[in-house]
């Protein structure tokens, strides 16, 4: 047996795991970092509390499995996107906190941007909407307002990284200097059908080219760790959260998507070695591959997937936990003509309205907290469908199944009624640890564990899946459906005056 270490570095937690050949895993560890709030809409973290965390997990899982560097054959890291660091060349000493993906301090300039006529040949190098998320802009903003930062800079002292990017450089030591076509595509930097970082956007955003790192291919050899618990072993794969989810799940074809239900859904769909353009505000961003070549991606999100779940319990207090939830929906016979749309922060794809409100409507006198808690889980389920439907069209690939992972994907309520609405096969993960699996995946194919993708399904398999098959009647679902179109349509007249 040989062993991969996987560390999965999220926006709320690090966490590590060792995984052995045949794909089982062996142990994990967690551990949660600080949030740092310091104005409305402004969120970081601090790097050294990421690197701290990452360092505790490694250890632990070394610990717990009884395995030391020796052992572990290769290292995988997965991370959250676009999350910016800036930090000295020579001292290590980061220049600012990291930006998180979710701050918004950019966006009046991201509106800007727009406004001034970019987006569109934004969208045709990148695959992105300028929007304050993505790494370009809060890089500038360091740079603007780091005392010093831009002279810095433009002498070539200051490295700019995401999270990958930053963890290879402190456990090399400074050696390794590089990130994956997964991350790099998250800047809106990096020219996705060119494969490089772009030199008419690098002058738009005014960040010079020598703090930029070199990109690579996801199953990629990126270089030895030489500090720490796992000093001597080579990491062999990187990829950024969602993407990794994706590899993970095996989506290794076109037409192959995943939803990963969390606080909110990411949907990605591989669209093979060809960039799909969306007419449905979808992105189009680089995918992981085994071959190194170029994947495809569309991505779209849902803002309030399990966060409505949480809603209920947080908010209204009709449910005691997110798993009461299941219980409760199955108590009714089906959801009594209620609807609800969680438009909590507006809708994002395919309809894009920021000022639509979360509504529930079809409410009668039979209407129970029941009715309600099942709407809201029924309401998770017909945004995926919404963003499934627009990506089929976008592409033209017909979905054959969806691969189902996330906290909430727990909900076999949910899930059974997802097949139903999508009237396609959704298949659950027994472990529903894609993300760090994607990761020791593609540092099994790099490191030479594993030969190819077809091995990687075998294995996958053996580890098993839970189908939900599509069982609803077709009148009934097609009842459904113009049920919650008609939601959607008052949640887009019901914003609050
Ligand atoms: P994240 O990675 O975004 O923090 P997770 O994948 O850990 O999210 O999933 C947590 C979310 O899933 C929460 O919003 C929670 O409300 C929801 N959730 C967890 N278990 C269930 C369940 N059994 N049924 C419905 N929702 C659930």
């Amino acid at each position: 047996m040989e062993y991969i270490l996987a560390i999965d570095q999220g926006t709320t937690s690090t966490r590590a795991f060792i995984y052995g050949s045949d794909g089982a895993c062996v142990c994990g560890a967690r551990r949660e970092f600080p949030q740092i709030y310091p104005r409305p809409g402004w969120v970081e973290h601090v790097p050294e509390d990421i690197m701290r965390s990452a360092d505790e997990v490694i250890s632990e899982v070394l610990n717990k499995s009884g395995l030391n560097a020796g052992d572990i054959a290769a290292a995988g890291i997965t991370n959250q996107r676009e999350t910016t660091l800036v930090w000295d060349k020579k001292t290590g000493e980061p220049v600012y906190n990291a930006i998180v993906w979710q701050c918004r301090r950019t966006a009046d300039y991201c509106k800007r941007l727009a406004a001034e006529g970019f987006s569109e040949r934004i969208y045709n190098k990148t695959g992105l909407v300028p929007d304050a998320y993505f790494s370009a802009t809060k890089i500038k903003w360091i740079l603007d307002n780091v005392q010093g930062a831009r002279e810095r800079a433009e002498r070539g002292e200051l490295c700019f990284g995401t999270v990958d990017t930053y963890l290879m450089w402190r456990l090399s030591a400074g050696k390794i200097f590089a990130t994956d076509y997964t991350n790099a595509a998250r800047t809106m930097l990096f020219n996705i059908h060119t494969l490089e970082w772009d030199g008419e956007l690098l002058r738009l955003f005014d960040v010079p080219r020598s703090m930029l790192p070199e990109v690579f291919p996801s199953a990629h050899g990126y270089g030895e760790i030489s500090v720490g618990a796992l000093k001597g072993v080579r990491v062999c794969g990187v990829a950024g959260d969602q993407q990794a989810a994706l590899f993970g799940q095996g989506c290794f074809k076109a037409g192959d998507i995943k939803n990963t239900y969390g606080t909110g859904c990411f949907l990605l769909m591989n669209t093979g070695d060809k960039p799909v353009k969306s007419a449905n505000g979808l992105v189009t961003t680089l995918g992981a591959s085994a071959s190194g070549k170029p994947c495809y991606v569309l991505e779209g999100s849902v803002f309030s997937g399990g966060a409505t779940v949480q809603w209920l319990r947080d908010g209204l207090k009709i449910i005691k936990s997110a798993k009461a939830s299941e219980t409760a929906a199955k108590k009714v016979k089906d959801n009594g003509g209620v609807y609800l749309v969680p438009a909590f922060t507006g809708l994002g794809a395919p309809y894009w309205d920021s000022s639509a409100r979360a509504t529930v409507t079809g409410i009668t006198r039979g209407t129970t907290a029941n009715h309600i808690i099942r709407a809201a889980l029924e309401s998770i389920a017909f945004r995926v469908y919404d963003v499934a439907v627009a990506m089929e069209r976008d592409s033209g690939c017909t979905i054959s199944r969806l691969a189902a992972d996330g906290g909430a994907s727990a909900n076999n309520f949910l899930m059974q009624f997802q097949a139903d609405v999508l009237k396609k096969e959704v298949a659950r993960a027994r472990s529903t640890e894609s993300t760090s699996m994607g990761a020791a995946y593609l540092a099994g194919l790099a490191s030479g564990i594993y030969s190819s993708e077809k091995e990687i399904s075998k294995i996958r398999r053996s580890l098993g899946e839970r189908i939900f098959r599509p069982s609803a009647d077709e009148e009934e679902r097609l009842k459904l459906l113009a049920g919650w179109n008609a939601a959607v349509a008052k949640a887009r007249t019901s914003q609050i005056l």
